[in-house]
């Protein structure tokens, strides 16, 4: 077994505090990485606050891992003790339904294995996830990392980064369309800096009017204040994309309202509770709403060689793991520039 250091919420209504456990041991198929990075996400608010539903308890957040690889198992080819390497939202999957074999591991027919708040495939081990010093994960799961520099800015491209990707290059979204990004935090982000490189013309809609100058540094063409009654009524029937990145209850018909005729919500955050959907808005323009979560292994590969390519990371706060519970604060009040990731070194 290996001894762990981590941060853990030990239930819905306490902050999180340090928390140590033991991972199992390396099997011939895993690797053992010892984490430098971990994003936040929204997602670990959720699930550490049990706003999706009961999470398991004692709970260590974190999905957005880059690390190096400290161990790995006589059958392992892809990674070499010293290579870098990343663990995102899930490390396992039945591996034998059509999802798991077409690359689509996220849809697992069986249930995917979530890197925390759940077992693994025995039914028995906890998953801890990486707001921890040290993690063991099957090869398969694991993703290269082709970049040598700024790996703290790299570590949310497994989550924030392959989610808005995903929803993004499945739609085929390139020039010649109008993409607007609902919700400025870790997600939406990523999809300005997404939808501008696939050559989208890109409107950023959000709540908060201090972030009209980063949007347009991400690559945001224009900037819609949500909360201005006009500047929405102008903008009617005028995308053909939204990507809902919004992680509060909020009024979607609203934003349905700005799709063109066959125009498509892409959805992808999950608030608490959820939304009522008028059908008249949605059968008068034949809209529809598709919802997309994270990316398969090979997907998320593909994403992060085209940021290696592409010169494209996060836009990240580094901060100290003793700092995650105002940090948490921060996020609630969508007061993050853009993500904020913890420096494991700090643990
Ligand atoms: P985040 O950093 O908190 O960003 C969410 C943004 O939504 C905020 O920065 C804010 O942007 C906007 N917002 C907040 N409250 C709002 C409200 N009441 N009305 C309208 N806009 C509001 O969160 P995140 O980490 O990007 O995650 C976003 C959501 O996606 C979460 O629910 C998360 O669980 C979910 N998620 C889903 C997947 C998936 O696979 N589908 C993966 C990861 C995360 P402005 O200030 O610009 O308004
Ligand atoms: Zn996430
Ligand atoms: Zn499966």
């Amino acid at each position: 077994m290996i001894p762990v250091k981590s941060y853990a919420a030990l239930s819905k209504s306490t902050e999180l505090e340090p928390f140590a456990f033991e991972r199992r041991a390396v099997g011939e198929m895993d690797v053992l990485i010892d984490i430098l990075y971990c994003g936040v996400c929204h997602s670990d608010i959720h699930m550490a606050r049990s706003e999706w539903g009961p999470a398991l308890y004692p709970l260590v957040p974190g999905h957005e891992i880059v690390g190096r690889v400290a161990e790995v198992g006589a059958g392992v080819t892809k990674f070499k003790v010293g290579d870098f390497a990343g663990v995102g939202v899930f490390v396992d999957s039945c591996r034998t339904c059509d999802c798991c074999k077409t690359d689509l591991e996220q849809y697992c027919e069986n249930g995917m294995t979530g890197t925390y708040n759940g077992y693994e495939r025995d039914g028995k081990t906890v998953a801890y996830g990486g707001y921890s010093s040290r993690i063991v994960v099957n090869e398969h799961y694991t993703l290269r990392v082709p970049f040598t520099s700024n790996l703290e800015a790299v570590a949310p491209l497994l989550c924030a980064g392959i989610t808005t990707w995903s929803p993004l290059r499945y739609a085929g979204v390139g020039k010649g369309h109008k993409v607007a990004v609902l919700g400025l935090g870790g997600l939406g982000h990523m999809a300005v800096k997404f939808a501008a490189s696939f050559g989208a013309e890109v409107t950023m809609l959000s709540t908060s009017p201090s972030k009209e100058a980063d949007a347009k540094k991400l690559g945001a063409q224009h900037f819609i204040l949500s909360t201005d009654e006009a500047a929405m009524k102008a903008a009617a029937n005028s995308f053909d994309y939204i990507l809902n990145t919004v992680a509060a209850p909020h009024d979607m018909n609203k934003f349905l309202n700005l799709l063109k005729v066959n125009g498509t919500m892409l959805l992808v955050g999950i608030p608490p509770e959820d939304s009522r959907i008028s059908a008249a808005k949605l059968i008068s323009k034949r809209r529809s709403i598709m919802g997309s979560m994270i990316g398969g292994i090979k997907e998320t590969q593909e994403m992060l060689d085209y940021c290696a390519e592409h010169h494209i990371v996060s836009d990240i706060e580094l901060i100290a793991m003793k700092d995650i519970n105002a940090a948490y604060e921060r996020v609630i009040k969508s007061d993050v520039k853009y993500r904020f990731v913890i420096d494991m070194s700090t643990l």
